[in-house]
């Protein structure tokens, strides 16, 4: 496919500073092997199809009412999957939804970001997330990953209190390096998050109000085990949002629903800006419908948790010009590798394999999906390949 154009043209009244914007997405081409989108490989199953085609017949037969506006059933669904997932209680209330949660995450900046507000993250890390900045005219400022794509905690803090947010975005596992944060690194930020007065909020008991935190959970369910989910940390935290996804674990990428829980102000704070019926009754039938099916598709996630780690284990082994491959520790559904002095070149010889897989991450690194075992094989054979050829 031709690269995306500009959207700039002399006869729209364009806001100047999308003038050199293009759209955001990985190209997507008609390739025997995808593996550069971290979607799940695993179509759902005859039983899932079942049960969402039943759902959606149902909601069907009521689609000349507009649905529900607080999707209180999804809600409650949502709330007691998490609850059975990482053993934290929640209420449905403490629960938002949207189409895929980069939706979830332009509501959290257009009711907590703005003009006149800063939004801050650490790199590298989701590269959607300035374009919510900027569609919001939120300020946009990135501070550094430590070394180990972890966050260098006194940076971390140091930034904060200099930048004086109203929103902090940490990805846990972060995209693309798969890293996820201990839970103490992300106490720290909510911390000083909490300590900054935003400039314009307001004031209760003599001190303005902190900064939110977002931790973009979308890989949650491939962390490895002993990594705990951010949502331990809801209860002790009104300024915290946990924010999920149906397209990775559950297998849903096409369904678009995205959620998040936190506190039941945060959430509120929500409903104010989203568009009425933004889900419709098809996407709430939908996702109940897979949600039903969770025991099923986390069972899937352990055999990709398994392949994943089996996939680390194989890169490490390999070498490039005689050095051995350099392999970020991942806890989710991708893995990020490298060092290569031409990484596109890399990237290339793959494709030309029939293999596309994400040329991204900082220099030299590239990222790659875990497939099914088939697409992984493929994966490793058209490397081995590659690299020979360009030793
Ligand atoms: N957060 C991260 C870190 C992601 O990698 C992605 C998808 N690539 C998303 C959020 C958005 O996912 P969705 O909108 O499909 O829920």
């Amino acid at each position: 496919s031709a690269p995306p154009r500009s959207v700039g043209d002399a006869r729209l009244p364009l806001r100047p500073e999308l003038a050199d914007e293009v759209p955001y997405g990985a190209p997507q081409l008609d390739v025997p092997v995808l593996l550069n989108v971290n979607e799940n490989p695993h179509a759902p199953s005859e039983a899932v199809v079942a049960t969402i085609a039943r759902e959606v017949a149902a909601a069907a037969r009521g689609l000349h009412r507009y649905p529900d506006r607080d999707f209180t059933a999804l809600r409650e669904d949502l709330a007691a999957y998490l609850g059975r997932e990482s053993g934290v209680r929640l209420a449905a209330e403490q629960v938002w939804a949207a189409n895929g949660s980069n939706e979830v995450m332009l509501h959290l900046l257009q009711a907590f970001g703005g003009p006149g507000r800063t939004a801050v993250s650490f790199a590298p890390t989701y590269s959607m997330y300035p374009e919510y900045a900027r569609d919001t005219h939120t300020r946009w400022v990135t501070g550094r990953r430590a070394e180990d794509f972890t966050l260098d905690v006194e940076v971390a803090v140091a930034t904060i209190e200099r930048e004086r947010p109203s929103v902090v975005l940490l990805a846990s596992p972060n995209n693309p390096t798969g890293t996820a944060l201990p839970l103490a690194m992300v106490e720290a930020v909510l911390e000083a998050a909490a300590r900054v007065e935003v400039a314009d909020a307001p004031e209760a008991g003599g001190r303005r109000a902190g900064a939110v935190v977002v931790v973009d959970e979308a890989y949650a369910e491939f962390r490895r085990p002993g990594t705990p989910s951010a949502l331990e940390l809801l209860a002790d935290h009104p300024n915290l949002a946990v924010s999920r996804t149906m397209s990775k674990a559950f297998a849903a990428a096409g369904l678009r629903l995205g959620y998040l829980a936190g506190s039941k102000p945060l959430v509120d704070a929500l409903r104010v800006v989203r568009l009425p019926y933004h889900l419709s009754a098809v996407t709430q039938a939908a996702a109940r419908g897979a949600l039903a099916h969770h025991d099923e598709l986390l069972a899937q996630v352990q055999s990709l948790r398994a392949e994943r780690d089996a996939l680390v284990a194989w890169l490490r082994a390999q070498t490039s010009r005689g050095a051995g491959l350099r392999v970020a520790d991942s806890d989710a559904n991708f893995v990020l590798f490298g060092t290569f002095d031409d990484r596109h070149a890399v990237w290339q010889g793959l494709l030309d394999r029939g293999v596309l897989i994400r040329e991204t991450g900082p220099e030299g690194w590239l990222r790659v999906s875990v497939g099914t075992p088939d697409e992984t094989a493929a994966f490793r054979d058209a490397l081995t390949d590659v690299l020979t050829e360009l030793e």
